[in-house]
């Protein structure tokens, strides 16, 4: 079954074995593993197929309607159909599907919106903001004036005062709300507020949560922002891209940005996916999906509690922990690889205020979104939890244990079935 919904890999073989090969193995990797990247999940096999499509072969340079290549009928209509998709699934007044990924969709909105050299506010990487959002390393970092704001050490939570006071003080053209790395509820009113205070542009990045958003399990951005980015990848279960959501009076600043401001010809078999993928999403199902996730989350949390980890904020509200690592005697750096060996994926990450560096990090990342893909509940989110403790505390006394524990996970819970 599983070689008919993904058949793209046998029929490459018959073409290319060495690359074939590599796609085998890969797919393999993640049937015989626990998926716990926060940004990563299994999209459907029709997302899958839409991507591996006569579309790619398609140039469409401009919107629907207003092209600069010819024989664009059959694109326009699919691509019109993405926009209504993504303007319903998610209540916005306008949307450009085109965006080749979240990192392209930020910076299109921040050349829409500021010069070089204006100031923007974003949270910092440290502290679980995005690269894009003004990092040294990004061409936000490089291009714009940037204010970063951290979370509270302590608490390792939002502090919206603090972020009143520094948006007040630092006056920034584009205030940015979002994080690929923080396991709390964002209030997406109070930051609007603040926004509207100091007359900044008010940007919601909202990667990681859009599935939770679209499944009714965290609060909407949409009403309160002018723009909204996203992945269509992470929570949200579509093909690897890009979205931005808005209020229409900034539709030509915003389209214009896209293309040709930051792009060339948009992805049109990837926007057949994206297409799907908002259709997926509006289904009841996703609905109890993104509850799920939330649920196998709070379990997951609990029990790594219970095993004695720290975790930041002491819990989470959406699909991700991030675990501080320090009681437990061992880096981020070292967990995720023994955790690899295990057949559990996680990713380090720096925990706020972290002593080690960002190549090491006191802390890890763990999501739930792919594995309540497969079906995982609540038992295996114990197991699981049980599993990381055990590859942290006694590695090699438990290997064995680990293995079998994760291969019988991987064997009740098909990736595809
Ligand atoms: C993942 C992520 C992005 C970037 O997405 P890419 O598709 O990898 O460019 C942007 N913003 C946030 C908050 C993210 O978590």
């Amino acid at each position: 079954m599983l070689k008919k919904t993904l058949d793209s890999i046998g029929f490459v073989s018959q073409f290319d074995s060495e690359v074939a090969e590599m796609m085998g193995r890969e797919l393999t990797r993640q049937q015989d593993g626990l998926e716990l990247i926060a940004s990563e999940n299994f999209a459907s096999p029709a997302v899958i197929a839409a991507m591996g499509s006569v579309l790619t072969n398609k140039y469409a340079e401009g919107l629907p309607g207003k092209r600069y290549y010819g024989g664009c009928q059959c694109v326009d209509e699919l691509e019109s159909l993405c926009i209504q998709r993504a303007k319903d699934l998610f209540g916005a007044e306008f949307a450009n599907v085109q965006p080749h990924s979240g990192a392209q969709a930020n910076m299109a909105v921040e050349l829409a919106f500021l010069n070089p050299g204006d100031t923007l506010m974003g949270m910092s990487l440290a502290n679980g903001g995005h690269l894009s959002h003004g990092s040294p390393a990004n061409i936000s970092g490089k291009y714009y004036n940037v204010v970063s704001y951290d979370v509270n050490h302590e608490t390792g939570l939002i502090d919206y005062d603090q972020i009143r006071d520094m948006a007040k003080k630092n006056q920034p053209k584009l205030l940015i709300a979002g994080a690929s790395a923080y396991p709390r509820a964002i209030d997406f009113k109070v930051f609007a507020d603040i926004a509207h205070e100091v007359g900044a542009v008010f940007m919601v990045d909202m990667a990681h949560i859009a599935g939770l958003v679209a499944g009714g399990a965290h609060q909407s951005p949409v009403p309160y922002a002018d723009v909204v980015t996203t992945t269509t990848h992470k929570t949200l279960r579509g093909p690897r891209g890009g979205l931005i959501l808005g209020k229409e009076e900034f539709a030509k600043k915003l389209n214009s940005a896209v293309f040709p401001g930051t792009q060339g010809g948009p992805l049109e078999h990837i926007i057949a996916a994206k297409a799907i993928c908002f259709k997926e999403a509006m289904a009841p199902e996703f609905k109890t999906y993104a509850a799920d996730i939330v649920s196998n989350a709070k379990v997951l949390a609990e029990a790594l509690l219970q095993e004695g980890f720290n975790l930041v904020t002491g819990g989470t509200d959406n699909h991700l922990m991030l675990a501080d690592l320090r009681p437990m005697n061992i880096t981020g750096a070292e967990l995720q690889v023994r955790c690899d060996a295990n057949h559990i994926t996680l990713n380090k990450n720096a925990i706020p205020g972290d002593p080690e560096k960002p190549s090491v990090t006191s802390g890890v990342r763990i999501g739930t979104a792919a594995v309540t893909t497969r079906g995982l509940g609540a038992e295996e989110m114990k197991q699981i939890a049980r599993c990381i403790a055990l590859t942290a505390r006694d590695f090699e006394g438990t290997t064995k244990e680990v293995h079998e524990t994760v291969a019988a996970i991987c064997e009740k819970f098909p990736m595809y079935k």
